[in-house]
Order: C-alpha cells, then structure tokens, then sequence
C-alpha cells in the first residue's frame, strides 16, 4: 500500500480510536455517576429515617422517604416498616408511573404523593413525610403555619409554608391536594395529617422537617404565653428577598458532583481496554 494510504488509514484509526473513548469514558463517566447517586440517595434515606425514629417524628410505621434518581426513577422506602429499621437493601426503585422496577418489598402505600410532587415539581430531589406531634396537632387544628411569622429562620428554611386540604390516605386525594399547594413551597401541613417537606437531596428535605417542626413547637409556646409580635408584611417581604438573593430557596435539577480523581481513573481503564483491544485486532 503507498506510503499517503497508509497515513491516511492511521489517521483514521486514530480518529476512531479517538471517537470510541469520548464515547466509553461519557458512558463510564454516567454509570459511575448513577451508581454514586443511587448509593448515596440510600445512605441518606436510612440516616434520615433513623433520626425520624429517634425523635419521634413517626411512630410505628409511620411516615415515608424518597429520592429522585433520574428523570423516571425514584427511590423509595417499603410500607409497614418502621422507618429507623429501613436498610439500604429494603428501598424500592420506581418509575414515575408508580411501577416496581427493582426491589423485594412493597412500596409505600403513600406513593402516589411523592410520584404527584415529583411530577409537580422537577426540582425537588427529595422527599419527607412525617407526623411530628407539634405540626400535626397544628394540622388536625386546621391552624396555617404561614400567617403571622415570627421568626426569620423559617422563612430563610421554608419560604412559605403551605396547607393541604384534608384526604384519605392512600387515595388520590392527598396527592390532588398537595399538588395544589407544592408548587411555591418546601414545606406544608397535610391537614389532619401530617406534614410533608422536599429538598435538593433527603438530607436538607430531613432538616426542613426539623425546621418545620420546632417552629410549630415556637408558635404553640407563644400561644401559651400570650400574644405573640409577628412580622409585618413588609419585614417578611424583605426576609423573601434575602433568601432569594442568597440562593437559600430552590437549586437546579441535577448531580451536584463527581469525584474527579475516580473519572481520571475510568478514563486510563478505558484507555487500557482500549490498547488491548487494539493489539488484539
Ligand atoms: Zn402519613
């Protein structure tokens, strides 16, 4: 073969080679990422599920925990379990149609809320609901947590806390009502219920709960002391705009970062496979 063809098969191969290892380092990159994404979504919900247990927040086999993990993947964790004893090995992966794609146990039997929320909103990445006693007593009194706000920190925390009308559980009713209300909030009272909270990722969703919690704890001591002095409409406005500013409220879909070092390490097996492969040929 002349000299020119030659070069020019080379500068194809190597053009090739080239095009195959973008491709398997971009695959390798992605599975690398779910697989982290997924094993961390599962240390979170059984971290926050255990701190649900402990400060009684659930009882029994009370309250349910879910992460996204794609676009039509959820994790989830199983009906009649209490939530300190859920395993990474007990979650449930779903779609978002609610169908079982991976798991030995039964989902939730609140799933219809998180699959609605996570229709509602594709921000939020996480899920919490649960039935602390302060907040739930505010929910069975039909009581709003967002008029009169007395403390900056739960605006910073929540934004606007919302209310969802009552429902039966496990019917479409409390999914209906929550959708309602979710989308300009992180948090709400599930009327004679509960509550409900979102976030970026299970922890921040957890720590919403907390939020939520002793702030209920706050307003039921205030009521118990007399007249609370609530912010004005105005000073509240302001705290809005403080949080928005500050990036406190929403984040973007998304993973939030990968270990570069563990990349660099894919790319030179990839790389390797790659040789070999071409030796080999
Ligand atoms: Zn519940």
């Amino acid at each position: 073969m002349p000299l020119i063809h030659r070069l020019t098969e080379r500068r194809r191969a190597a053009a090739s080679f080239r095009h195959s290892f973008i491709h398997c380092t971009a695959r390798a990159h992605m599975y690398y990422t779910h697989f982290m994404q997924d094993a961390e979504a599962r240390r979170q919900i059984v971290e926050a599920g255990r701190r649900l247990r402990d400060r009684f927040f659930v009882a029994s086999n009370d309250g349910n925990l879910s992460a996204r993990l794609s676009e039509d993947r959820i994790l989830i964790t199983p009906t009649s379990m209490n939530k300190g004893d859920v395993t990474a090995e007990h979650l449930l992966t779903l779609d978002l149609q609610g169908r079982v794609v991976a798991g030995n146990l039964k989902p939730s039997s609140e799933t219809k809320m998180h699959l609605a929320v996570y229709q509602a909103r594709p921000d939020v990445q996480a899920i919490v609901h649960a039935h602390p006693p302060t907040a739930t007593g505010f929910a069975a009194c039909r009581i709003r947590l967002d008029q009169d706000v007395i403390l900056p920190e739960v605006v910073f925390g929540l934004g606007k806390i919302g209310f969802a009308e009552y429902g039966t559980p496990t019917t479409d009713e409390i999914p209906n009502a929550v959708v309602k209300e979710i989308p300009d909030c992180e948090a709400l009272l599930l009327s004679n219920h509960g509550a409900l909270t979102v976030g970026s990722d299970v922890m921040q969703a957890y720590y919403r709960m907390e939020v939520l919690e002793m702030y209920a704890r706050v307003r039921l001591v205030t009521r118990i002391l007399g007249a609370p002095t609530p912010l004005t409409a105005d000073e509240v406005g302001e705290l809005h705009r403080v949080r928005e500013r500050q990036g406190w409220g929403r984040k973007a879909a998304g993973i939030e970062s990968v270990d570069p070092a563990l990349v660099d390490l894919i790319a030179q097996i990839v790389v390797e496979i790659m040789k070999r492969k071409d030796g080999s040929a």
